[in-house]
């Protein structure tokens, strides 16, 4: 998966920093997506143009990629391009991902990153807007009984949430925006360091105004210009009646809220299902065990048998032999999307146990030694079933 940065930009193994410099900014405005609007191949050409840049211009970077040839987990494209990356770990989200450059907007960013751009100070102007928050996961236990017949859960989720005071400005409200004292406006800093090959210069992204060239004169009081603050958020979920184990509940907009006033992310619940004591589920259906005396099986009878509807009358013909199984249509678990389509219920699979007595009265051995008797297993009067082949 080596790719070829030189070839990507256009330049020779041995060119300068400017050089290289030079060869971005013609080939990134080339393809720049707002030139190229829904033009797939340009927007991957323009990524990796400013992979390439990532790596070739630092440094560092650069030396591992021509000593190691590749761009190796860890280094290039995944790494480095975002100003606001210390924000989301500090917040405990996901980090910093090149993928989610995948729209125009984010390649905008990056653009007018490196050319210290005319993006206000407030992100508010900003053509696409600024990048949704990160998704919450989390793990919840349910009830056999709560995922069939749905609950309602209140859960607590600490999150990062939009600054109230600054609606997601970072900057106290009533102040104005200033040249960043940090890179003077150019929304770049270099620095210069002195290694055994000489001196190196490299310019990064400015940490104080993210290449924007302007900062606010007074941040906000409350996030101190992070745009977010910590939160604890009451949510409550809706869990349908039928949910299996292993599914999992989306809520829409209940993630963590992005940097700069942008959107929420979601919530994902992912549900898992404790096991009943009564009941196995499959699917939509129940399967329970129902235990009953040999003479109920013998005789037949009618038994008390429990589903999630409760109580059902179950006959049991006479002669119902130890495992059989008998369906009772529609007591088992209500079908997600139902009810409107037709969905309806799952069957409850009850399979008969036949209890053979353990202990017997000493009235209950003589009849069932009569019974014996009169089916022919024993002569009337001998005390083993087998007593007739007795010396
Ligand atoms: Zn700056
Ligand atoms: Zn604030």
């Amino acid at each position: 998966m080596a790719k070829d940065y030189y070839s990507i930009l256009g330049i020779s193994k041995g060119a300068t920093e400017q050089e290289i410099k030079k060869a971005y900014r013609k080939m990134a405005l080339q393809y720049h997506p707002d030139k190229n609007k829904g033009n797939k191949e340009s927007e991957t050409r323009f990524k990796e143009i400013n992979e390439a840049y990532e790596v070739l211009s630092d440094k560092q970077k650069r030396s591992n990629y021509d000593q190691f040839g590749a761009a190796e987990p860890g280094m290039g494209g995944s790494q480095g391009f975002s100003g606001g990356q210390g924000f989301q770990q500090g917040f405990g989200g996901q980090g910093f991902d090149f993928s989610s450059f995948s729209g125009s907007g984010g390649f905008a960013d990056i653009f007018e990153t490196f050319f210290g751009g005319g993006r206000p100070a407030s992100s508010s102007g900003k053509k696409n807007g600024p990048r949704p928050g990160p998704d919450i996961e989390f793990q919840m236990q349910l009830s056999f009984e709560d995922a069939a017949f749905g609950v309602e859960k209140e859960l607590m989720i600490a999150k990062a949430a939009t600054c109230n005071n600054c609606s997601g400005t970072g900057a106290e409200p009533g102040s104005k925006t200033v040249t960043c004292p940090q890179c003077g406006g150019t929304g770049e800093v270099r620095s210069v360091r002195n290694t055994i090959f000489g001196q190196m210069a490299t310019s990064r992204v400015c940490t104080e105004c993210y290449g924007e060239g302007r900062v606010h004169e007074k941040k906000c009081s409350v996030c101190h210009g992070s745009t977010r603050v910590r939160k604890e958020e009451k949510i409550k979920v809706k869990i349908p009646a039928g949910v299996d184990n292993d599914s999992t509940v989306r809520l829409s907009g209940k993630g963590e809220a992005g940097q700069f006033g942008g959107p929420y992310g979601d919530l994902y619940v992912h549900i898992r299902v404790m096991p009943s004591k009564k009941f196995v589920r499959n699917n939509y259906d129940v399967h329970s065990e129902m235990h009953i005396h040999m003479l109920q099986a013998i005789l037949g009878d009618t038994v008390e048998v429990e589903t999630l509807k409760g109580p059902v009358g179950l006959k049991v013909p006479a002669g119902t032999q130890s495992g059989k199984v008998f369906i009772l249509k529609e007591y088992g678990i209500q079908k997600l999307r139902g009810g409107k389509s037709g969905g309806g219920f799952g069957d409850h699979y009850v399979k008969i146990i036949v209890d053979i007595p353990s202990r017997l009265t000493r009235r209950e051995r003589e009849l069932y030694n009569d019974l014996a008797t009169e089916a022919g297993l024993k002569e009337k009067g001998n005390d083993g079933f087998f007593g007739r082949f007795k010396g």
